[in-house]
Order: C-alpha cells, then structure tokens, then sequence
C-alpha cells in the first residue's frame, strides 16, 4: 500500500483508491479463491506466482485502461500490483510457477509483523507522496488525515485476512 501511495505521488491523474485495491490485489484473490473452496496443492500458486500475478497486473491495467487514456498511469497500475509480490517475496514464502522453486526470507508469519512492516513502508510512500504536495499542504490535516486513514486500512486488511485464513485454514 505504500506503493500505492507514492505511486499517487508520483502520478496524480490515477485514483489513489484504485492503486490501494491493486496493491492488495493478490491478497485479495488468495481469499476469494480459498472462500470459494479452491485450494490449490500449493498455496498462493494462484495469487503469488509470476504467471499469477502478472495476470492480475494485466487485468488491473487492462480494467484501467477501459476507462483512462492514460499509458504511463496503466504501467504504474500494474507495477504496483507486481510490488506486492515483491513486497511478500521479503515478508513470506511465495511459489514462482508451477514446479518452481517456493522462494522468499519469510521475515514474518504473523499479522502483528506484517503491520509493522506495512507501515514502515505506508508511511514511506506517504513521505514520497507528501512531496508531491504544495509546501503549505505537505502538513494540513487532509494529508495527515490520509496517512491515518491508509493505516487504519492496513489494520482492517490485516484483521481480515488473518481472520479469513483462521476460517479456511489454508
Ligand atoms: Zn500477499
């Protein structure tokens, strides 16, 4: 998510609501699937492979596209999908393709780390997007308000999620 935000930062015209749901996409499809009782032998090999989450930065762009004509903006949709990836291959354990090797450092397996972890870089995009800002606003109550509210996203993402992998137990 705070990939989201400096990509915001970084481009504007793109809808920060929009960047926040792809760089959560991944995630979000992992719970879908296993929800509707789809449990792939290897976790995440649906949601977290290279061919997975390339498929899903192509339909986030692809969606994006739909309604902008905005080339640059749908690259940054798609990487900030890409970066969650990125993101977990530090944070946990992910599959590359079918066959392929589960790689990543695994740094955390609980909810309470990844929210340290997520904010450290929330509040890293958000600094990268204050930038963006006139100098009068980079400390008004709506960009403050918004690094509050992002947090708080994570909270709920992280309660969620942890709760819907309590349910499943996948
Ligand atoms: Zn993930």
């Amino acid at each position: 998510m705070g990939f989201a935000l400096a990509a915001h930062g970084i481009r504007k015209s793109v809808p920060l609501w929009l960047l926040v749901i792809a760089s959560q996409l991944p995630d979000w499809t992992d719970a879908g699937f296993c929800l509707a009782g789809i449990r792939p032998s290897v976790p995440g090999i649906l949601s977290h492979s290279f061919p997975a989450v390339a498929l899903l930065a192509l339909v986030t762009s692809a969606a994006y596209a739909a309604t902008h004509r905005d080339p640059a903006g749908m690259v940054l949709v798609a990487a900030v999908v890409a970066s969650h990836a990125v993101g977990d291959y530090f944070t946990g354990l992910k599959p590359t393709w079918v066959g392929g090797p589960m790689i990543g450092l695994e740094l955390y397996k609980r909810p309470v780390l990844d929210f340290i972890v997520e904010t450290a870089v929330i509040t890293g995009g958000w600094l990268v997007y204050r930038r963006s800002l006139p100098e009068d606003r980079r400390s008004s109550p709506p960009a403050m308000t918004l690094l509050a509210v992002l947090i708080l996203i994570q909270i709920g993402t992280d309660i969620v999620l942890s709760v819907a992998t309590g349910m499943r137990k996948c």
